[in-house]
């Protein structure tokens, strides 16, 4: 028999084992890790000092100075931001939502709070990085686009979900690849569509994870050769 919790749209039934330690999780607002996980998963909150452009994570006490980590200089985005690390709950939930589109209610107030710290509401358009046709179709949805709509509904932001497009299936980013590697695969893997719709306008790009920059950057670049003013990034987790 069905337990009442479940939802033919989620494979995520409750009660379940966390999927970063293997114990229950309790609270269905917490998703796929428990609590415990929850509270040992770092999230940025304006207490530490951060790379003022790519959001790097670069020490725990709070710098009044802006302060750069360098290694971002050539990236195309203005600004970066994360809700925080890729670990535990995070991780969890970040892997969850590449297999169901899910976000759990702890991860959505996370991510709002994260939004309306890093001074994002002047963005004027919300901007999922696209996946390729192939892989949107072998998943169902895409994971970025589920994410905007969060943050669409919490901020009354649109969504374009159009007009930057991915024209290039490539490969999974696998851990062992290094930067150099994940670079050349989205390099002239972005294209505008739909030119009139960027002209001018402020762009939040939002996307699971921020590993090296590049897909962000690439992003960005292309946004911006189509006439974007800025181009802002934000991410569930960062993994460097
Ligand atoms: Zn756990
Ligand atoms: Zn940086």
């Amino acid at each position: 028999m069905l337990s009442k919790f479940y939802d033919p749209l989620l494979t995520l039934v409750f009660p379940h084992a966390c999927r970063v330690c293997g114990g229950s999780v309790e609270n269905f607002a917490d998703g796929p890790a428990c609590s415990s996980c929850w509270e040992n998963t770092r999230v940025f909150d304006g207490s530490e000092t951060l790379c003022s452009k790519c959001g790097a994570f670069l020490s725990e006490a709070r710098s009044e100075r802006v302060v750069y980590c360098r290694r971002c200089d050539d990236q195309s985005f203005d600004r970066a931001f994360a809700a925080g690390f890729y670990e535990n709950a995070l991780t969890a939930s970040v892997l969850n939502l590449k297999r169901e589109p899910f976000i759990s209610k702890r991860l959505k107030s996370i991510f709002i709070k994260r939004f309306e710290q890093s001074d994002l509401n002047r963005s004027e358009v919300i901007i999922p990085v696209p996946l390729s046709s192939k892989r949107r179709l072998e998943r169902g949805f895409n994971q970025a686009e589920i994410i905007a709509d969060v943050l669409s509904k919490a901020t009354g932001l649109s969504v374009d979900s159009r007009s930057l497009v991915r024209k290039i299936h490539t490969p999974v980013h696998r851990a062992g690849m290094d930067r150099k590697a994940r670079e050349l695969t989205v390099k002239n893997a972005f294209e505008v569509k739909r030119k009139n719709l960027i002209n001018g306008k402020t762009v939040l790009l939002v996307d699971d994870i921020f590993t090296s920059g590049s897909t962000a950057s690439y992003c960005a670049k292309v946004l911006k050769k189509n006439g974007a003013n800025e181009v802002f990034v934000l991410t569930l987790a960062r993994a460097d």
